[in-house]
């Protein structure tokens, strides 16, 4: 294959040059608690039943570009009315990306506590925009309010990105903060809502009073992480200008039917929710239990801990060794050193999981 010499360097933009292609573990066998994945598998009556859905599919034709049908049942779902913006994305990180496009460039920013969920940089970073972070306190993940609302003046941020409750850390910001963070935020405040499920808390009841409020939400943690669906609720006057940067066919016909197909029978997911939940309360207590670990509580489909003596490195390994898959945070963010953060999965899954790690920390 001929070498492209020099053309690379010349004509990829240097902010491209100097990123890294976001990189995602090979799990092979391991037990996978590395990723905020719903551990259950689809009851097999309910597959049956999917298969005959989705084979009503016409794959030679393009999905309905609008999801029309899709959009409808989840306005329903949300108690939103018909009219509301709603705007549906290839998974929430197109949606992210899809900001970055309408409202990126030159001389626009977005801010955010961190750390947090690493797309609003990354996505940042390819769409023109600057990126600032105020750190988050160090002790229990809380929003500096003093902080933030010094940033928000500083900068005049065009995108604020809330991770509620946040990935990696698993809290919820003060409520009465992000009211004054809407309040006085110059630009767009997205709410992003991917851990909904695991909390119950939303801000979608606001939309009505906050117009430049946006609640994004994803299926991938509810059960349906191939599927890549994420949507996103706002005015309706910016949905107009988002749609057009949103490429026509961005969900494909077998997502916007088995989508729906999984509304209809949400009543398993949500039991399944529920089981995730009750778990993650049981993991806690016992990670809480291992000495050497600080645990951080959690609102969400994981838990977030730190190896108190060092060595996440290796502790992450061992676990890999012992067939078990979590994600090594060490590294990625100053207050996160020797921070290892594992996702809730079956009772079995979280036994194993446990297991391994006591193995590993015993040395
Ligand atoms: N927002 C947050 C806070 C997340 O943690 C994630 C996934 N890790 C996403 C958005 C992206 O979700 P999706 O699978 O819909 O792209």
């Amino acid at each position: 294959m001929a070498e492209p010499s020099g053309t690379i360097e010349r004509l990829v933009r240097p902010a491209i040059r100097g990123m890294r292609a976001y990189h995602v573990a090979d799990p092979g066998r391991l037990i996978k608690l590395d990723a905020m994945e719903n551990p259950y598998p689809w009851p097999p009556s309910l597959v049956t039943e999917w298969l005959k859905a989705v084979g009503a599919a016409q794959p030679n034709r393009y999905p309905d570009a609008s999801a029309g049908a899709l959009k409808k049942r989840l306005c329903r779902e949300l108690g939103v009315p018909e009219q509301a913006g709603l705007i549906l994305g290839n998974g929430s990180d197109e949606l992210i990306q899809l900001l970055g496009m309408a409202l990126g460039g030159e001389g626009r920013s977005v801010l955010s506590p961190g750390p947090s969920f690493a797309m609003y940089r990354i996505i940042a970073g390819f769409t023109g925009m600057a990126y600032h972070e105020v750190p988050l306190r160090g002790v229990d993940f809380s929003l500096d309010g003093d902080a933030f609302l010094a940033a928000i003046a500083e900068h005049q941020p065009t995108l604020i990105y809330l991770a509620y409750p946040n990935n990696p850390t698993g809290n919820r910001f003060d409520a009465a903060l992000i009211d004054q963070i809407l309040d006085v935020a110059p630009g767009v405040v997205v709410l992003d809502e991917a851990y909904h499920a695991f909390c119950g808390a939303s801000y979608m009841d606001q939309l009505i009073r906050r117009p430049n409020l946006m609640v994004m939400r994803t299926v991938s943690k509810m059960g349906l992480a191939g599927l890549r669906l994420g949507y996103m609720a706002t005015h309706p006057d910016w949905a107009v200008e988002l749609e057009k940067c949103r490429l026509p066919y961005n969900v494909n016909v077998l997502t916007q039917i088995s989508a729906s197909f999984a509304l209809d029978h949400v009543a398993v997911f949500n039991e399944q929710t529920a089981c995730i939940r009750r778990d993650r309360e049981v993991l806690h207590k016992a990670l809480v239990g291992v000495k050497g670990l600080q645990v951080w509580p959690s609102e969400a489909n994981f838990i977030t801990f730190r190896v108190s003596g060092g060595g996440a490195g290796v502790i992450h390994r061992g676990l890999m060794e012992q067939g078990v898959l979590i994600k090594n945070l060490d590294g990625s963010h100053p207050l996160l050193k020797d921070c290892l953060r594992v996702t809730v999965g079956t009772p079995q899954e979280n036994e194993r999981f446990l297991e391994a790690l006591e193995g590993v920390l015993a040395g």
